[in-house]
């Protein structure tokens, strides 16, 4: 199967990185348990692009701890044959930041896309299954008949409600609710 799977807030706790940026720069908290939608309204609009451009800096993603489990179950997949895209909301000038710390953890891929248009791409080189935290990729991956999966945050909790999604709390769950999706590629 062809996977395709987002950086920030799926295979790393993005935002602890982003909070403390806003903290130090501007003193203003964003507390993860209250982040119940993909606006984040507590910073302006260049304060938010000065706290993304800062965690999206070469020291900074290299700093990046991987969730427990993300970079072992990616490792199994690749091993069964699954094509992996890793796929993230980055400026192209991140790329070689982003591969040398995809390097450094482990985590074995075909191809890195640092883009605005994950889906738009997922469709092109036809991707079976995002795995991807954004509400709004969540829902035109679903239009675009992939599968989606994710991890549960307070921000895509209402559309797991609501969508046919695959939703875990950690990567152990989501690689054990993944199995029968990608067992039955293989099989069939
Ligand atoms: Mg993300």
């Amino acid at each position: 199967m062809r996977i395709a799977i987002d950086i920030d807030s799926t295979l790393h706790h993005y935002w602890d990185v982003l909070s403390d940026a806003a903290r130090r720069r501007f003193g203003i908290e964003l507390p993860y348990e209250e982040q119940f939608d993909w606006g984040i309204t507590r910073l302006k609009p260049k304060q938010l692009e000065v706290c993304i451009a800062e965690t999206h800096s070469p020291a900074v993603i290299l700093k990046g701890r991987p969730y427990p489990g993300a970079v072992e179950t990616v490792q199994r997949w690749h091993e069964q044959g699954h094509f992996i895209h890793i796929t993230t909301h980055r400026e192209s000038d991140c790329h070689e930041a982003t591969a040398a710390w995809l390097n450094q953890i482990g985590l074995p891929f075909d191809e890195l896309y640092c883009s605005f248009d994950k889906v738009a791409r997922c469709t092109e080189i036809d991707i079976d299954v995002l795995i991807d935290d954004s509400p709004t990729n969540i829902e035109r991956a679903i239009e675009a008949g992939i599968v989606v999966a994710t991890l549960r945050h307070p921000w895509n909790t209402d559309v797991c409600d609501v969508e046919d999604v695959v939703a875990a709390e950690d990567w152990p769950e989501l690689e054990r609710e993944l199995a029968p999706v990608l067992d039955g590629a293989r099989r069939g």
